[in-house]
């Protein structure tokens, strides 16, 4: 044999790099299910069957090609002979085959591609790593747009990525004459609730998925979630339906409501997409063309495809840049030095906060939340009791369906949890729940009011904004972009500060 292509869950993109120069005489492609992959983050079970169901499908497309697959497929219960790590099962592999070398697109994993680095030394046979096209931007372009700047900011990346790509461009001008439409999508639903939002198409189980889902229920019993309502696109012209039912269905209002919530509706205007463009089946520049195209027929508002693009182009690309540029310390960042444990309910559901319940019990439920219930409930509650930025990294890289660590962590560290210092954001997200009560009408059926900052009725997001406040007083207070809040929290007594202090603590007692 000549060469052993590594295909990972990940990397499930039939034009990638590792396919140039592939020779089904003389290669084999290699993939392999490892229970380390489910367990080194005790993943939830939604999670793990998007993983093997996906890669099981992308096999057998591969051997429908005429391509030699050398496929690990985990068994119902462990024997003694199975390999527990990526590592252990290549080494045997390797043994048995005796490839001339190793190739591998870039993981997306700052951990596997140190393993398989140290698999490939220790068995001695040549790895290469190629470059990951998937993606609009690489690395060292990335760390060369990052050069000599003062400070990192996502908006100077995105303008710099419509430039370069051509992407809502009118000559070296934005289309419309603004960059970012962001303050045009703020809005709610008002006390109404949303009209008729479009149901997005869905995938039931096929055979293969069916198998994966037994596979998972009784191999992985013990993980969280549930399975019930399993219906990710899990191919690539699975993703490309679910692509055009967005455009078709949803894009148009995408950005009006992009930051709003509503019990019970976990999708509203959202692409579900994450999964099918993180697992590499679907191109993000296909994703970005189809939008402009909308736009350009009249079927979208700008703001809704200049909103949706915002995240491919520049988010989706930004958290990578970030990755690749700042691993491994980039896991560790604590600048706030929060040691606390994550509470109980994130792995049950269970707790009285409203918001907090239906966002955790859609994400256990579905291994999905969208971006503002991530960022503005979890994350936030998280972050103001004081959570280990490392425990809430590893619940999100768990439980969540799109959850790669390339785009997991930084969003969690550095956006969510404000760990990093401000490498990420300018400022932490923080807010107290009036901002949910805005957004949501999550505290119409609470017992706790978000007005209210100290007594049983006092919502835990508003107590504990006030105490973050105080607690961070001197590192915030040096944020120009904080002033008003500090100065806020400064106007306090003596007297409305430790009292709120005394109630925070008893808020964290409740959630220890
Ligand atoms: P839409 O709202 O329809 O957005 C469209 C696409 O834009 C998404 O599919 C995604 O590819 C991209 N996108 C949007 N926001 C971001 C962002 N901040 N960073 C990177 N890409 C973005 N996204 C993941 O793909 N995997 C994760 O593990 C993940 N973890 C997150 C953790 C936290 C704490 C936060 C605040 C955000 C996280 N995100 C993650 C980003 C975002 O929440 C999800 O991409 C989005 O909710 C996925 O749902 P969707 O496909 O319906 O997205
Ligand atoms: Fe959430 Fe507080 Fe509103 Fe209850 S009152 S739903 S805890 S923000």
């Amino acid at each position: 044999m000549r060469s052993l292509l590594i295909v990972l869950g990940d990397q499930l993109d039939r034009d990638s790099a590792g396919f140039d120069d592939f020779d089904p005489e003389r290669d084999a492609v290699w993939m392999a299910e490892v229970v380390e992959e489910s367990t080194h983050v005790w993943s939830a079970q939604q999670r793990i069957a998007v993983f093997l169901s996906a890669m099981r499908h992308f096999r057998d497309e591969q051997r429908v090609l005429g391509r030699t697959v050398l496929y690990r497929e985990l068994a119902p219960t462990a024997g003694p002979e199975e390999p527990t790590s990526l590592a252990q099962a290549l080494a045997e592999d390797v043994a048995t085959h005796r490839p001339g070398r190793l190739v591998v697109v870039e993981p997306g994993d700052w951990r596997v591609r140190a393993a398989l680095k140290s698999a490939a030394a220790e068995i001695a046979v040549p790895l290469e790593i190629r470059t990951d096209r998937h993606h609009l931007c690489q690395v060292e372009e990335f760390a060369a747009h990052a050069q000599g700047r003062k400070q990192l900011r996502m908006e100077h990346f995105y303008r710099w990525m419509r430039r370069r790509h051509g992407v809502l461009m009118d000559g070296d001008s934005p289309v419309g004459g603004t960059w970012n439409l962001d303050s045009e999508n703020r809005s709610a639903f008002g006390r109404a609730g949303p009209a008729m939002i479009p149901e997005p198409v869905v995938f039931p189980p096929d055979q293969l998925t069916g198998n994966v889902l037994a596979l998972v229920r009784s191999r992985f019993a013990d993980h969280p979630g549930d399975l019930t309502d399993f219906s990710w696109p899990l191919t690539p012209a699975q993703a490309q339906r679910a692509l055009t039912d967005f455009i078709e269905h949803r894009l148009a209002d995408f950005g009006r409501y992009q930051d709003a919530m509503w019990l019970g509706e976990p999708w509203l205007y959202h692409s579900r997409l994450s999964v099918a463009l993180n697992l590499k089946l679907l191109s993000p520049r296909a994703v970005i063309s189809e939008v402009e195209q909308a736009w350009q027929r009249g079927d979208v508002p700008l703001a809704s495809a200049e909103g949706f693009i915002r995240q491919v182009i520049g988010w989706r690309e930004y958290v990578r840049g970030l990755y690749w540029t700042r691993m491994p310390e980039y896991a560790e960042a604590n600048a706030l030095g929060a040691t606390r444990s994550l509470p109980d309910s994130f792995w049950t559901g269970r707790t009285p906060m409203v918001c907090l319940a239906d966002a955790l019990g859609q994400t256990l439920r579905l291994g999905y939340a969208h971006h503002i219930q991530r960022l503005m409930v979890t994350g936030l509650f998280a972050q103001l009791l004081g959570v280990s930025p490392r425990s809430v990294h590893e619940w999100y890289l768990a439980v969540y369906v799109d959850a790669v660590e390339w785009v997991e962590l930084p969003n969690v560290i550095g956006m969510s949890q404000y760990a990093d210092g401000g490498i990420m954001a300018s400022k932490p997200y923080i807010a107290t729940g009036k901002y949910i009560a805005r957004m949501s009408n999550a505290c119409r059926s609470c017992p706790f009011d978000p007005a209210v900052r100290v007594g049983p009725t006092a919502c835990p997001f508003t107590t504990l904004y006030w105490d973050f406040l105080l607690e961070h007083d001197e590192r915030l207070g040096g944020n120009p972009r904080m002033s008003m809040q500090v100065r806020n929290a400064r106007r306090l007594s003596a007297d409305e500060a430790s009292e709120i202090r005394a109630w925070a603590a008893e808020v964290r007692a409740e959630h220890g």
